[in-house]
Order: C-alpha cells, then sequence, then structure tokens
C-alpha cells in the first residue's frame, strides 16, 4: 500500500494496521516526502494549517520521588535534584503571571507543571486557585500535569476550570520497568482513566530514544489509540547528565519525522505535538515537522531551554502556516512582536547536598 493509500484509510475513518505502521518507520529516504505529503493531507484535513503553540510553566520543580530514568528532577538520580533541591511551589500570582506571558506570545494552551508523585492538597490548592484566576482573566486552554490523581482531586481540577491532564505514557508497557520502578505503567494509564472519568481532555504521549524496540514505539502509539486520548506529545531524548540515560544519543532527524507521521496515520484527529528536543533533534528539519504535528511547546520546556516564541512565529509564518488561538480563530504569526520574549534559559536545580541513592 502506497503512503498515500495509508491516507486514504486514515482520512475515511479506518485504522492502519501494524504492519503499516512499522513500514512507515522504515520508509525510505527518498520517500521521506512523500510520506510527509500522506501525513499531511491527514492533518489538513482536521487541523488545516493551524499550529497552536502551548506554553509550559514549571510551578513546582525538583526533588520529586520517583525515579523516571530520564528525568533530571528525580531525587533519586545524581542530577542536581535532591529532597534539598526542592524548590517551592510557585505562588498563584506567578502562575497568573506566566498564563498572560503565554497569552501574550499568542498560546493556546498554558500548562501547569507539578514535578511530584501526585498534587498535595496545598498544591492542589494553589492549582485551582491560579486555574480559577487565570481561567476568569484570559482566553487560554489550561492544563495541568501533576503526577498520579485521584477521582476527588480531578474533579477539584475541573471545578476550578482546568480543560486538559497531562500524564504521558512514556514508552511500551514493556518497556516501562527498565525506566521507572516507583509506580508502574498501569497507573499512569488509571489516572488518564480518572482524568477522563472527570471530564478532562487528556493528553498522553512519550519519549523516543529511551532504548525502546520498533515494537515498543509501536506499543506506545497503538496503546494510546485504545485509550482515546485528545492530545499525543511526541518527545526526543534529550539526555541528561547524572540521569541513568546520561549518554544516550540523540535520535536521528530522519527518523524523528517517520515517528511523527506514524503517530499521525495512527492518531488521525489527535492533537499531535512535536515535544521535548525539537530542536536539537531536528535542527534545520524543525519545520518538516508541521506537516505531520499541529502544535509545539514554545519558550522551552521542563528542564532544557528551548525556540523563542519569536523563532517559532517566524517559523510558522516562513514554512506557510498559521496560529490557532484558544478561540479556535486562526491568525497570522507575527514574529515581529515576539521579539521582547528573551530565551527563557533552562531552569537550574540546586546541588545535592544529600548523598545520592541510585534507583
Ligand atoms: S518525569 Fe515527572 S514523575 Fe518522573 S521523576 Fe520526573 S518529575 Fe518525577
Amino acid at each position: 500500500m502506497t503512503w498515500s493509500a495509508l491516507a486514504d484509510v486514515a482520512l475515511a475513518g479506518g485504522t492502519i494496521s501494524r504492519e503499516d505502521a512499522r513500514r512507515i518507520l522504515h520508509a525510505p529516504e527518498d520517500e521521506l516526502l512523500t510520506l510527509l505529503d500522506a501525513a499531511f493531507r491527514v492533518r489538513r484535513a482536521h487541523w488545516g494549517r493551524r499550529v497552536s503553540l502551548h506554553v509550559l510553566e514549571n510551578a513546582k520543580i525538583g526533588a520529586c520521588p520517583e525515579d523516571c530514568g530520564f528525568c533530571s528532577q528525580s531525587s533519586k538520580h545524581n542530577a542536581g535534584s535532591s529532597p534539598s533541591g526542592e524548590a517551592p511551589m510557585k505562588t498563584v500570582d506567578e502562575l497568573v503571571a506566566g498564563a498572560r506571558r503565554a497569552a501574550a506570545a499568542r498560546a493556546k494552551r498554558y500548562c501547569m507543571v507539578t514535578a511530584t508523585r501526585g498534587p498535595s492538597q496545598r498544591d492542589l490548592d494553589t492549582i485551582c486557585e491560579a486555574a480559577t484566576r487565570i481561567k476568569a482573566e484570559l482566553d487560554i486552554e489550561l492544563c495541568a500535569s501533576l503526577g498520579l490523581l485521584t477521582d476527588a482531586k480531578a474533579e477539584r481540577l475541573v471545578a476550578s476550570g482546568v480543560d486538559r491532564f497531562n500524564h504521558n505514557l512514556e514508552t511500551s508497557e514493556r518497556h516501562y520497568d527498565q525506566i521507572v520502578s516507583t509506580h508502574s505503567w498501569k497507573d499512569r494509564v488509571e489516572t488518564i482513566r480518572t482524568a477522563q472519568r472527570a471530564g478532562m481532555d487528556t493528553c498522553a504521549g512519550g519519549i523516543v530514544g529511551l532504548g525502546e524496540s520498533e515494537d515498543d514505539l509501536l506499543d506506545l502509539a497503538f496503546s494510546l489509540r485504545e485509550l482515546d486520548v485528545d492530545s499525543i506529545p511526541v518527545n526526543f531524548l534529550d539526555a541528561r547528565e547524572g540521569t541513568p540515560l546520561a549518554g544516550y544519543p540523540l535520535v536521528q532527524p530522519g527518523f524523528a519525522l517517520r515517528a511523527l507521521c506514524m503517530f499521525r496515520l495512527v492518531h488521525p484527529r489527535t492533537d499531535l505535538r512535536v515535544a521535548g528536543g525539537r530542536e536539537i533533534t531536528l535542527r534545520a528539519l524543525q519545520a518538516f515537522a508541521l506537516y505531520p504535528a499541529n502544535s509545539i511547546f514554545t519558550q522551552g520546556y521542563l528542564t532544557t531551554g528551548g525556540a523563542t516564541p519569536h523563532a517559532d512565529h517566524q517559523m510558522i509564518r516562513d514554512a506557510g502556516f498559521e496560529l490557532e488561538l484558544a478561540s479556535g480563530e486562526g491568525v497570522p504569526a507575527e514574529p515581529e512582536k515576539m521579539i521582547e520574549f528573551a530565551p527563557r534559559p533552562a531552569p537550574t536545580l540546586r546541588k545535592p547536598s544529600l548523598p545520592q541513592v541510585r534507583g
């Protein structure tokens, strides 16, 4: 079956087979543009030429008790975050100010993130108060990523105006315990279901480059389809010093594009985001990712810097795309109005002062 025929299956509401998804990951170099074109036909049918910008806000960074092997915020690794390295929870005013900055960058979504196993009541109070104020003041979609949820906590988030909950699966169920030991893949699935039961949209994706096999990547894509998530961030590992995955190589840019095309053809209607690691992995090929993906993060990530809104507006305009706002309106990207956004430096995790225990 040609790439174009796979797009026809996706556009007709069918599901491409696992073997066709596998073939996408092996698309020959000479067929990469044809593959991108097929993914773009599907993306354009559901999202037009619109790109939505998402902004991440570190509401609480560092000293996380979990041991995710890729994460420099874990207190279990020697990556600069320890119990003494915990940053305090940001204030409601700081979180609201972050949302104003995101809206000024013409972001569609603002996502408040805490490095925690799950939200404490006190952290939840802060997030909920900030959410209520942000929704009263700004036209912006609101997301939260706070770790494992209970039904009661999910319902509080909904009541405060949080639209979408992020909880990534990261990789396949089979590969998960090579990466994390402090909670299970099933725990993560349960939190996604909890958010869905409470009425929130769900955002769940993963990281390419964790040493997974091709089958692990395919399992991730098809598990997310079964879970019927609304949004999929596809990250590419940017290995951090001091974590168990330090030294893992970057994903090849051509493979990153094939992976994005595979996710698009398995998930025709989903909000598909080229997420962390975009700049360092794709480099000069970044704009090609807009053909399968319809959203990006701007202003950097949780523990690494990234492109500025100025650079992202410029890329979107140069590639002939436009921005999608929270209202659903499409508007031109305006790099000249984004000059004041200086690059946001990667946050510094305080150096550990206690002996580190390897997870
Ligand atoms: S990925 Fe999240 S849960 Fe895992 S260690 Fe990092 S901050 Fe904690």
